[in-house]
């Protein structure tokens, strides 16, 4: 049987907020498909949206953003929605870089801000189940 559709799901502290009310908004499509987050980001959305399953990494700045990268490398991942603060310096600023360099190298769609992240999801919830198979093998 072929897996859930993965969607990675991160955000900067002061983009936290947004990226929750997105989850709530569009909660009914992040249900259907397999979660994984960085640890606060994960830990703010399954507080507002109970019962949404989500496998919880490590913060950011401890290696979250790089153990999402792993999981692009591994060709797990099928969307990143990264709300990034493009107004505050970040500690782990190289870690959010390399996992940008990977979503690039491994072509995975990265919303980096909310329009790009409700363009997606808006066009694979349209596409149903089909999206994913379409982008196999490329
Ligand atoms: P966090 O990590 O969800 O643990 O805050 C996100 C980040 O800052 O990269």
């Amino acid at each position: 049987m072929p897996r859930k559709r993965r969607i990675a799901l991160i955000a900067h502290d002061q983009k936290k907020d947004d990226l929750v009310a997105f989850a709530v908004k569009h909660r009914t499509f992040l249900n259907a498909c397999d979660l994984v987050a960085t640890g606060t980001t994960g830990g703010r959305i399954a507080e507002a949206c109970p019962g949404l399953d989500i496998l919880r990494l490590k913060s950011g700045p401890l290696g979250g953003d790089q153990q999402i990268g792993a999981l692009i490398a591994e060709r797990e991942v099928d969307l990143v929605i990264f709300f990034v603060d493009p107004l505050t310096a970040m500690p782990h600023d190289v870690d959010v870089k390399a996992l940008m360099r990977l979503a690039i190298v491994y072509d995975v769609p990265m919303a980096l801000n909310e329009k790009t992240a409700q363009i997606l999801v808006r066009n694979l919830d349209e596409a149903g189940a089909g999206w994913k198979d379409s982008n196999e093998g490329a």
